[in-house]
This record gives C-alpha cells, sequence and structure tokens, in this order.
C-alpha cells in the first residue's frame, strides 16, 4: 500500500482536454481547466487495513516495494471505489498474506494534515490459510507484542494504530 504516494499531476482536463491550471478556490490551490473551467477536486484516498489476532499475536508484512521498502506494515490497501471497506480490507489481507479473515471490529480511522490518504484499521479474526509473503511482500510474520519491530514501522498511522490497539480493550 503506498500510503505516502502522491496523485500523478494530471495536466488536462478530463471532460475536454483543456489545460489545467491551478487556481485558488475555498482557500485551496485546485486544479482548474482553461477552456470549460471544471474544477479537478482531489479526493482523499481510502486505505482499509486489519490486525489479525490469533494467539496474542498479530500479522506484520515487511514491505517489498516503496516508498517504506523494507519497513514493517499491517496487511492493507487501497480500497476501489463502489466496494465496502470491510471487504476491501479482507479482499487485501487475502491478497498480500494468503489468510481469509473475518472482520471483528473498527479499531480505528488515521489521517493527518496534507496527507491523502484516509486509513481506516479494523481487528479481524483468523478464517483459514496459511501465512505467505505474496508478490509485494518480503517477509510475512506472527508477532506478540514485545515482539513488534517498533524502529522499522512504515507509517505513522501503524504505529499510532497499533499503539491503540495494545492500549485498548481486547
Ligand atoms: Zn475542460
Amino acid at each position: 500500500m503506498g500510503m505516502n504516494q502522491h496523485n500523478a499531476e494530471f495536466r488536462f482536463c478530463p471532460v475536454c482536454g483543456g489545460r489545467l491550471r491551478s487556481l485558488t478556490i475555498n482557500d485551496r490551490p485546485r486544479p482548474v481547466c482553461s477552456a470549460c473551467n471544471f474544477i479537478y477536486y482531489q479526493d482523499p484516498k481510502v486505505v482499509a487495513c486489519a490486525i489479525l489476532e490469533m494467539d496474542n499475536r498479530i500479522v506484520l508484512l515487511r514491505r517489498g516495494i516503496n516508498p517504506q521498502k523494507g519497513k514493517w506494515v499491517l496487511p492493507g490497501g487501497y480500497v476501489d471505489r463502489g466496494e465496502e471497506v470491510k471487504a476491501a480490507a479482507i479482499r487485501e489481507f487475502k491478497e498480500e498474506c494468503g489468510l481469509v479473515t473475518r472482520i471483528k471490529r473498527l479499531l480505528g480511522v488515521y489521517s493527518y494534515p496534507g496527507q491523502i490518504p484516509v486509513v481506516i484499521i479494523y481487528i479481524a479474526q483468523y478464517v483459514s490459510g496459511d501465512l505467505i509473503a505474496g508478490d509485494e511482500t518480503l517477509e510475512a510474520g506472527w508477532f506478540s507484542e514485545s515482539e513488534i519491530p517498533w524502529d522499522d514501522i512504515a507509517f505513522k498511522s501503524t504505529v499510532v494504530a497499533l499503539n491503540d490497539y495494545y492500549n485498548s480493550e481486547k
């Protein structure tokens, strides 16, 4: 999940193909078409992740792609338009590390000023499957609280969510 990844800079209007220029609208710079005045509102991107708990351990994945290659994250990824967020968390979990999960409850929603992603993190239960490292993952593992590699976690939201998780009622 490329959580710090910026949207591609679009140069042309998706409606008429005219050139986009930056205009300030409602105190924010926005791309506006110089031909038809279409305003390109840039939406956040929604990321769904899950903390899978089993026998006092959780699953973390070591990223095989940039940004933050080599750092550990929760399994998760972008929600498709029209996709239920819980379904996205379950789908990404299966794709990234082979496990079928069931959502237990919401842990929290994590967003930061100036950052594109809105990260929604669930707590999940194991259903079936064997843990494997998928194509974009170097390594997949089960970690107890004392084994969490705190110095090598990717993304602020992951660190905050893990702290929330270990400080919450289970
Ligand atoms: Zn246009």
